[in-house]
């Protein structure tokens, strides 16, 4: 827990969020900002400031938010549609919470390549 985490106070319950699917180890929860009709987020409920540091430390637990990608792109009903998962890491990928955490989204013709 880093008590200037955004999503670490999330994961704590000290800002709310709209909760999806939870597990022992994983969150999800919708954005608060949704770039499409689908726009989840999930994310390790143990603090690691990316996705690739997480898998480094905890590959069960990158494995465990990958499954929960799934699960709520089934709750959602786009698992036959399609979706997109994004982790994105750093400054040019444009990064604002640096707490580990996946974008579930889906629910619309998603454009290739990304900008
Ligand atoms: P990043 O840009 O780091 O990949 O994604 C961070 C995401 O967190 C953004 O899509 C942003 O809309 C979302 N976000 C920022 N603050 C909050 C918040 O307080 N609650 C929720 N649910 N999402 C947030
Ligand atoms: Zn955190």
């Amino acid at each position: 827990m880093s008590t200037d985490c955004l999503f670490c106070r999330i994961v704590e319950g000290s800002v709310p969020s709209t909760i999806v699917h939870e597990t022992d180890s994983v969150l999800a929860f919708r954005d608060i900002d949704p770039q499409a009709d689908t726009h989840i987020l999930v994310i390790p409920k143990e603090h690691f400031p990316d996705a690739a540091s997480m898998a480094a430390a905890d590959p069960k637990l990158a494995g465990e938010v990958l499954a929960a990608a799934g699960e709520v792109a089934k709750i959602d009903g786009v698992d036959a549609s399609g979706y997109r998962l994004v982790f994105n890491t750093g400054a040019d990928a444009n990064q604002t919470v640096f707490h580990a955490h996946c974008h579930v989204l889906g629910g619309r013709n998603l454009q290739w390549p990304p900008g």
